[in-house]
């Protein structure tokens, strides 16, 4: 989907921009925004699946598993498995909480040592497992929110 070639695009340019930022929750961002974007893939197809078996019944007054009901099943289950593993995926890196892990995940030791931005104070950031980061501008939004309060982009 090109949408998330635009948002790979986008966190790259917001990495840029953030610098020395954990690149551990750059990673989170980016995987929890995929997240979302099949949860909303599979609400979608729930609706398509809906709307063909009904069509289906109103025709026939019974509903047959036709080639495209099938279809939309297997791309439901598909997206589930995506869904597993990015689900673990997540898992494994909130649970690299710890300083040495994340020490060894960088390439250099001197995290937050270059940034002057108050909010990269490590002591500030402790409480904080997971930072979300606008793609567009990369100032900190919620992990609910879907506007930035910054730029005002939306995304997922
Ligand atoms: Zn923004």
């Amino acid at each position: 989907m090109n949408l998330f070639q635009d948002l790979k695009q986008a966190f790259e340019k917001g990495m840029e921009q953030v610098g020395n930022q954990s690149q551990r929750m750059i990673e989170l961002t980016r995987l929890n925004g995929k997240l979302k974007g099949k949860k909303e893939s599979i609400q979608e197809m729930y609706n398509k699946l809906g709307q063909l078996v009904y069509d289906e019944w109103e025709k026939k007054q019974q509903v047959e598993v036709t080639g495209e009901v099938h279809q939309t099943l297997e791309m439901i289950q598909d997206l589930k498995k995506q869904i597993v593993q990015l689900e673990e995926k997540i898992d494994q890196l909130k649970h690299q909480n710890t300083g040495s892990s994340l020490a060894q995940k960088l390439p250099s030791s001197d995290l937050f040592a270059n940034t002057g931005s108050p909010q990269m104070n490590p002591k500030m950031s402790v409480p904080v497992a997971i930072l979300y980061l606008c793609p567009f501008c990369a100032h900190q939004v919620k992990e609910d929110d879907h506007v930035c309060s910054n730029c005002q982009v939306r995304f997922y």
